[in-house]
């Protein structure tokens, strides 16, 4: 029988609170792999054991774990009686499946009433594959094949994978957030951050249709999809400014313009935290990266909310945001080329050291919340 071992770290050092943790995890886990096959759950100290009760696709469940934020790692292991003479012969059938040269047997002795201690079965069956096999060594730092022998109570399990996974806290733990997200390459990575963090994020996009494309709008559901994998149920807002940019452009400074929009979409978006009980607003500004990232723009932008604004990839760097991207999968997807409502109407030389004391004054010239319920009155959701 197969069972799934399930290491969790960060969770392990919360105290009191570490209880509703792991029952978020095992909750959460338990959504992802339902569906893939039958499991008995065995929660141990620091691991939690899913027992599979039939032949599931385990490629299936492997991709669904790694969309499980909680996980610092996870293997398939064999099951096996607690006896020594079935662990050699396992330890074998690994070591045939395996090309190594050298190898080190990792054991966890969790049952203390097993009689070998865990140096002493390393030691033992490390012998056993000196003995099968030739030109065989033993090596404690990286070698080519480790063996993990977990002794438990009832079962030993064997194992020869640690699979990496997404690290974080499991969602919903945290509570829910407001993510501004556009069709780029930053938002999704941005949104992706804070979902690591125990986070719901629920996703606002503004776009200024039928000035630009529906595609656009096609582009950010699509990027949604696959940010959904990692916390299931997202919600997506898609909000027409087009008309509030028209007002913006009507009469205030063009130089201003994106920072105008930026403080309106921050408005709106504030007004949608009340309603989904969100407690911060998420951006994918990236310190200095565009003339709208400066620091006086930065600070032009967050003081039209009293919420506080995560913006969690403001100290990286371009590449290490598209790293990023590529490994969760956003990056193909938000280089297609559609335009965004920021570009719209937006003159060559935008300011790049906004005064807010004239930001204030050209929006004395709005109808602000005319406007700002214009564009409530008119979003769309799309429930994931
Ligand atoms: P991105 O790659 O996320 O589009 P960017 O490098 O293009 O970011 P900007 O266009 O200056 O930078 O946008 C900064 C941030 O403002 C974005 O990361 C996003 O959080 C928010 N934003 C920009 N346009 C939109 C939009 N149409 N809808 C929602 N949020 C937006
Ligand atoms: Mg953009």
């Amino acid at each position: 029988m197969q069972t799934i071992i399930i290491h969790y770290s960060e969770i392990g050092l919360k105290g009191r609170n570490r209880n509703i943790f792991e029952n978020k995890l095992i909750k959460n886990i338990k959504a992802h792999i339902d569906q893939l096959g039958s499991f008995k759950l065995v929660h141990l100290h620091d691991r939690i054991l899913f027992e599979q009760q039939d032949s599931s696709d385990i490629s299936k469940i492997k991709t669904s774990l790694l969309h499980v934020f909680g996980i610092s790692n996870f293997s398939f292991a064999n099951s096996i009686p607690l006896d020594f003479e079935e662990i050699k012969k396992q330890t074998i059938t690994i070591a045939q499946k395996n090309k190594f040269t050298t190898f080190a047997i990792k054991t966890n002795r969790i049952n203390k009433k097993f009689k070998i201690s865990s140096q002493h079965v390393n030691e033992q069956i490390g012998g056993v594959i000196l003995d099968n096999f030739k030109n065989k060594k033993v090596k404690l730092k990286n070698p080519d094949l480790t063996i993990y022998i977990d002794i438990l109570y009832d079962q030993a399990l064997i194992y020869s994978e640690k699979i990496k996974a997404c690290g974080g806290l499991p969602t919903e733990t945290a509570g829910n957030v407001i993510s501004l997200i556009s069709g780029g390459i930053d938002s999704p990575v941005a949104s992706y951050q804070i979902m690591k963090r125990g986070c719901q994020i629920i996703f606002c996009h503004f776009h200024s249709y039928p000035q630009t494309s529906k595609e656009s709008q096609d582009q950010v559901k699509k990027l949604v999809s696959i940010l959904d994998q990692y916390q299931q149920n997202s919600k997506l807002y898609l909000i027409p400014i087009l008309d509030l940019q028209k007002q913006i452009v009507a009469k205030c400074s063009a130089k201003l313009r994106v920072i105008l929009y930026r403080r309106m979409m921050m408005r709106i978006a504030t007004k949608i935290t009340e309603q989904e009980n969100a407690k911060a607003l998420v951006t994918g500004d990236s310190i200095g990266q565009v003339a709208s990232q400066t620091l006086e723009n930065i600070q032009a932008v967050s003081q039209s909310t009293n919420l506080p604004i995560f913006r969690p990839l403001a100290g990286l760097d371009k590449e290490e945001i598209i790293n990023i991207a590529n490994k969760i999968d956003t990056y193909q997807t938000s280089i297609q080329p559609f335009g965004d409502c920021c570009s719209l109407f937006v003159p060559d030389s935008p300011e790049t050291k906004a005064r807010l004391e004239e930001v204030i004054k050209n929006e004395q010239e709005l109808e602000i919340d005319a406007l700002i319920k214009k564009s409530l009155d008119q979003l769309v959701i799309k429930q994931f």
